[in-house]
C-alpha cells in the first residue's frame, strides 16, 4: 500500500520513501510513499525522476493499482533492489501547469452551475489546457464571454481552496456535493476526499489543485462546440 502525499500536500515536489517491490518485466517499483500523481479523474499523471542507490532513473508514468502507486522507470540501468532507500523529484513545471489549468476547470465547473444551473457531464486536461462538457441547450459567442469574464472575476477575487478527508457518512450529508454524482462512488470507499474553492465549488476529488485561484493566472476560453442536443464543451487555456 503506498501512502498518498500528494492527497495532503499538493506542494511536495521532492520526497524520500522506499522501494517496497520491484517489477521486473514492467520495469516499475513500487514505493511506500509516493508525490507523484498517478492520473485519474482526467488529470493526467507526473513524471520526473528516482534516485536509488546512487542512480537516476527517469519516471516515465504513473499507475495506481489497487492500492500501491507504480512508478515505471525508464532508460536501460538495473533496477533498484526491494527495500532500498530512494528519493523522488517530480517534474515541478508540468504538475504545477496541471495544478492551475485542474483548478481553472473547478473554476469554471462552479461559475457555469451558479450562474446557468448547468452541470458536468465530461471533461479532460493537459498541462495549460483542458475542457469540459455541459448539460447546456445552446451556447454562443456572447455567452462564452460571459462566462469568460465571470471566471476571471472569481481568480481574481482569490478565492481559497480547502481541501479535506471525510468518512463516507459525513461526505453524503453535503448537498452541494450530491450533484456531482458522489453516490457513483464505489461501496467500499470508505473516505471521501473534497476539494473546496471556497463560496464557489465543492467536489469529490482525488486530484491536486493551487491553494488560491489567484495562482491560476488569467483563464482564455479558447473554443466552444456542441456535442449533441443538450451537451456543449467548453475549451479553455491559463496563461
Ligand atoms: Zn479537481
Amino acid at each position: 500500500m503506498t501512502d498518498l502525499l500528494y492527497q495532503t500536500d499538493s506542494y511536495l515536489k521532492e520526497f524520500d520513501a522506499n522501494v517496497m517491490s520491484v517489477l521486473l518485466t514492467e520495469r516499475a517499483v513500487i514505493l511506500d510513499r509516493t508525490a507523484f500523481y498517478p492520473g485519474g479523474g482526467g488529470q493526467p499523471c507526473d513524471f520526473g525522476t528516482l534516485m536509488v542507490e546512487g542512480e537516476t532513473y527517469p519516471v516515465e508514468k504513473v499507475k495506481k493499482q489497487g492500492d500501491d502507486v507504480l512508478h515505471f522507470l525508464g532508460g536501460d540501468l538495473p533496477l533498484p533492489s526491494a527495500g532500498a532507500a530512494a528519493r523522488g523529484t517530480l517534474d515541478w513545471a508540468r504538475r504545477y501547469e496541471l495544478m492551475r489549468i485542474h483548478t481553472a476547470l473547478h473554476v469554471l465547473c462552479g461559475t457555469i452551475f451558479r450562474d446557468y444551473g448547468a452541470l458536468v457531464t465530461g471533461g479532460d486536461m493537459q498541462p495549460g489546457k483542458g475542457r469540459l462538457d455541459f448539460e447546456f441547450e445552446t451556447m454562443g459567442g456572447e455567452l462564452v464571454r460571459e462566462i469568460e469574464a465571470a471566471i476571471n472575476k472569481e481568480v481574481v477575487e482569490g478565492r481559497e481552496i480547502r481541501v479535506r478527508i471525510l468518512p463516507r457518512e459525513e461526505a453524503f450529508q453535503i448537498p452541494d456535493l450530491i450533484r456531482t454524482k458522489i453516490n457513483l462512488l464505489p461501496e467500499g470507499i470508505t473516505q471521501v476526499r473534497t476539494v473546496e474553492i471556497v463560496g464557489l465549488d465543492l467536489q469529490a476529488d482525488g486530484g491536486t489543485h493551487v491553494r488560491n485561484t489567484s495562482e491560476v493566472g488569467t483563464i482564455r476560453v479558447v473554443d466552444y462546440k456542441s456535442k449533441g442536443a443538450i451537451n456543449k464543451r467548453i475549451y479553455i487555456e491559463v496563461e
